[in-house]
């Protein structure tokens, strides 16, 4: 297919199991960040169009079978998409290079991949025991008493642009697995992997229609028609804390239950025992992977006094080496920002380091090299002598800015560490792992990675502390996110069953 072919490319609404255009017939192109090209036009819903996929979810859900069938009969179904997906891994990480310029090896080793792997988990963690036991009671009677996990309902799912292709399915697949029924919001930016996914799906014909909806469009149109609605009985949001804010605001009049997964300004620390050739390359894994536009990256990294000039030596040296380049070509570390805001966002953050006295031991810029003038390409930067006040070292940047932070005592970089507004996630260096642990312990983030970074997995929790979210993704805690919890209490004795009425009140009466 020739680009302008591939540009022509119409991707509508799906809603009620059936692909349609917005109602005013709206599109907008979406691009290819490395080389500014448009990729497809894709359908921008207005609230009605929402409204209509709300009302397919909501009858999914109250009248079709999803949320009846037993958890192995959806576990069943779930397999099988997860089969039908696996067909098309190519296929898919080629579009998350094209359309999120994710590198061909993060976006062909990773983001596909592990996107496939956790939907395959929750596939199987569908089959699972929806009724605990809770402990005997006996006052005021003898009784049975059993937790239900039941489904929430119609569930609204908004995610960003940084990875399009694991967000979607870190929302669909655990919302689904719980027999939910779902509208999925995209980024604007990147909606390509999700709206292939979705007619991948499609095409099994497996999912009753209405199940799975996929709305594109504006996120203060859409999605704000997801957050506002009384049919809507959940929001999983991730993206800005700031937007993560106005979710919520949104979804207060409505009583929704919110999950979010907002942003993060995680610390990075080196004790003086860590191993650090390991240190060096894992810190720069920590920042830099995905030219830090992901949420957890280890933007600050703390570094005791006593390595500081040594360590920052070996960092800048390894860093220079990086590779600015095309998302294709194998041998790239770095590829493009996802937009020329993004980019400009990211150079304005590099003058207030500048003007704010951090030291630019490495000064990114943009590339000179020709093939690389359209896109949205920017070499890494480190900032040496911040100080954690310093906003370079509070704001979430997004971009490949590593700010490096001097320590004296350990406590006093678990102080600073903590000093933020956020508490996604955390990383850790030593050869003690008594040692490190005792450190994770005092950290107030939800992840604390310990000789290691990003190693998020299909069975652990994710999630924000503090201005970072609320609620868990993965796991069997990313799972019950998406339940309701009933009660069930079955008396054990009559004719005493309503105790309280002979004793207490029924005496009254006589
Ligand atoms: P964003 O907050 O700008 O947008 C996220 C989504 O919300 C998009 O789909 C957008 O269209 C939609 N949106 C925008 N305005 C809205 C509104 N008023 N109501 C409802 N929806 C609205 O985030 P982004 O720029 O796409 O992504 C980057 C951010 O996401 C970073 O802050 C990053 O830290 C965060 N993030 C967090 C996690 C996590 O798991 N904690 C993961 C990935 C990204
Ligand atoms: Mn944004």
């Amino acid at each position: 297919m020739s680009d302008s072919e591939t540009a022509s490319k119409l991707y509508n609404l799906y809603i009620g199991g059936a692909w349609r255009a917005g109602r005013a017939e709206r599109y907008a192109p979406t691009y290819n960040p490395a080389t500014g090209e448009a990729l497809a036009q894709v359908a921008q819903a207005d609230a009605d169009d929402a409204h209509e996929a709300i009302l397919a979810a909501r009858g999914a859900f109250d009248e079709g079978p999803w949320p009846q069938m037993t958890p192995a009969e959806r576990s069943r179904i779930l397999l099988q998409l997860a089969d039908a997906l696996q067909e098309y891994e190519a296929e898919l990480a080629d579009l998350e290079m094209a359309n999120a310029g994710c590198t061909w090896r993060k976006s062909h080793l990773l983001d596909i991949p592990v996107g496939l792997l956790h939907f395959r988990y929750f596939a199987e963690l569908a089959d699972f025991d929806m009724l605990e036991p809770v402990p005997q009671i006996t006052f005021p009677t003898l009784s049975y008493n059993f937790v239900r996990r039941e489904p929430i309902g119609v569930c609204g799912q908004i995610i960003p642009w940084n990875f399009p292709f694991l967000m979607a399915v870190w929302k669909i697949a655990p919302a689904l697995a719980a027999g939910n029924t779902v509208v999925l919001k995209p980024a604007s930016l990147t909606p390509l992997s999700a709206l292939r996914m979705v007619e991948i799906i499609a095409e099994t014909d497996l999912l009753p229609p209405g199940v799975l909806n996929l709305v594109t469009g504006p996120g203060d149109v859409v999605g704000q028609a997801l957050t506002q609605s009384p049919l809507v009985d959940k929001i999983a949001f991730t993206g800005s804390t700031e937007v993560g804010r106005e979710v919520m605001r949104q979804a207060a009049s409505t009583v929704k239950k919110v999950t979010l997964e907002l942003g993060g300004k995680s610390p990075n620390i080196l004790l003086d025992d860590a191993e650090l050739d390991i240190a060096v390359d894992g810190s720069l894994w920590a920042v830099f992977m995905h030219n830090g536009q992901a949420c957890e990256s280890g933007t600050r990294l703390f570094v005791p006094a006593s390595l500081y000039d040594e360590f920052v030596a070996r960092l800048v040296d390894r860093a220079r080496r990086l590779v600015v380049g095309l998302p294709e070509d194998g041998m790239t570390d770095l590829g493009p920002l996802i937009s020329r805001s993004q980019l400009e966002r990211v150079e304005r953050y590099i003058e207030i380091g500048l003007a704010e006295g951090a030291q630019p031991a490495l000064l990114g810029r943009r590339p000179s090299a020709p093939e690389l003038a359209c896109g949205h390409f920017i070499g890494p930067t480190i900032f040496t002598d911040v100080r954690n006040d310093m906003r370079i070292a509070q704001e979430e940047i997004f971009g490949p800015v590593l700010a490096v932070i001097r320590y004296e005592r350990l406590e006093d970089a678990i102080r600073m560490a903590n000093d933020t507004i956020y508490g996604l996630a955390a990383g850790v260096w030593s050869a003690d792992v008594d040692r490190a642990i005792k450190v994770a312990e005092q950290l107030r983030a939800g992840t604390v990675w310990i000789n290691d970074y990003h190693m998020i997995s299909a069975e652990a929790p994710f999630g924000g502390y503090k201005q970072s979210g609320i609620g868990r993704e993965l796991g069997t805690w990313g799972l019950l996110e998406y339940t309701e919890v009933k009660h069930i209490h079955v008396a054990l004795t009559r004719p005493r069953a309503a105790r309280f009425w002979y004793d207490i009140v029924a005496p009254r009466l006589d």
